[in-house]
């Protein structure tokens, strides 16, 4: 299960909702969660300016727990969360705030494609996960497909358009057919989004929303 929590102090915490709702009753559901077998992830996005005073203390919190907390580039997702190059803390300066308290070291991928890179602490008190988007892309390695609500397939997560597949499905397409339409759209794929921003090539565009697609 993946848990959003992007700080869990509760003045900053406050301060990202914008409802005054303070972190305790994230961190209740985690604790539930937990009690009930499943696996937790904590995704927090660090964004400059407004979060990363909080790469600490969360690191300190789940140390030691069964819980994987991983720290996610800020990224120009969607069309409207106002990024800017210059409020994204890189991975380089999250892991070497950590590291310098709770010593790191790299771990090994757990499967190809695995979007995280991994650290895990070096007193084996358990492994951190960062996702590096915007300073050190992962195009070349990504396996990741996403189906909208509307059933339409994105071969991106910065993809513009969709392929319809409902409308298919509507026609009556068969699950050998279905298999072999996304095979071929896999296939094509030209997309390299992230690398294209770290070489300065990217072109402005409107992007499909995450709220849409997922993470
Ligand atoms: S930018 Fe697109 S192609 Fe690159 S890793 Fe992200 S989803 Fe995959």
């Amino acid at each position: 299960m993946n848990v959003s929590l992007d700080a869990i102090e509760d003045a900053v915490f406050k301060q990202i909702n914008g409802k005054g709702v303070v972190a305790l009753p994230v961190l209740k559901g985690i604790e539930a969660a937990l009690d009930a077998g499943l696996q937790v992830k904590i995704n927090m996005v660090v964004k400059k300016g407004m979060n990363e005073s909080q790469i600490l203390p969360m690191a300190r919190h789940f140390k030691g727990t069964d819980v994987i907390l991983r720290f996610i580039e800020f990224m120009d997702v969607g069309n409207y969360n106002g990024w800017d190059l210059n409020n994204v803390v890189s991975k380089k300066q999250i892991i070497d705030t950590i590291h310098k308290e709770m010593p790191l070291e790299s771990a090994q991928e757990h499967y190809y494609g695995e979007v995280a890179s991994r650290f895990r602490y070096m007193d084996g008190t358990g492994e951190i996960g960062v996702i590096s988007s915007v300073t050190d892309s992962f195009c070349g390695t990504c396996t990741r497909m996403r189906l909208s609500a509307d059933g339409k397939f994105y071969t991106c997560l910065f993809a513009s358009d969709g392929f319809d597949i409902k409308e298919k499905l509507r026609k009556g397409l068969t699950d050998e057919e279905l298999e072999t339409e996304l095979i071929s759209l896999w296939g094509k794929r030209k997309d390299r989004y992230s690398d294209e921003r770290s070489e300065g090539k990217h072109k402005k565009r409107k992007k499909i929303e995450m709220s849409y697609i997922g993470g």
